[in-house]
């Protein structure tokens, strides 16, 4: 896509701290880190998101994952690693090619905000209606 950052990124025409790469996917360091070591993969064919990525791209972003998860383990010794995934603006995904964040907290870290959050028990009959909603729509 012409006018899309990442592409721009996977193109050369913008720098990054490229961190893993292969035929399918680009890892690199985010420009604005939640955390050190904050990493973004993308695949290296445009898609907005998880409704729009094939599946072969997608499973090439999660090995690659994998492989990443496993440096950062080695390379930082974090408390725990976030992996997160925005789809639409609805939720603030900003750049609309579909990226897998990487989010380490450190040891002595301060706790990450995507991984915080209350924990308040639910409608039981409402849980159940709506997992019957969605089940019933998957082919
Ligand atoms: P999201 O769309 O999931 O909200 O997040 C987009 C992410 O891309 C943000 O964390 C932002 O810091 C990162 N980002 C936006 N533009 C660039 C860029 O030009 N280079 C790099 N390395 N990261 C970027
Ligand atoms: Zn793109």
């Amino acid at each position: 896509m012409e006018d899309c950052i990442f592409c721009k990124i996977i193109r050369g025409e913008i720098p990054c701290f490229k961190i893993y790469e292969d035929d399918s996917v680009l890892a690199f360091a985010d420009i604005n880190p939640i955390s050190d070591g904050h990493t973004l993969i993308i695949p290296k064919r445009h898609a907005q998101n998880i409704w729009e990525i094939p599946e072969q791209d997608l499973m090439a972003i999660h090995r690659a994952s994998k492989k990443i998860a496993s440096a950062i383990k080695r390379a930082l010794n974090p408390a725990g690693i976030v992996v997160l995934q925005l789809n639409g603006r609805g939720v603030n995904q900003v750049v609309m090619h579909y990226h897998l964040h990487l989010m380490p907290r450190a040891q002595d870290g301060p706790e990450l905000p995507v991984s915080c959050w209350e924990l308040k028990k639910g409608d039981m009959d409402r849980i159940k209606e709506i997992s019957e909603k969605i089940s019933s729509e998957i082919s």
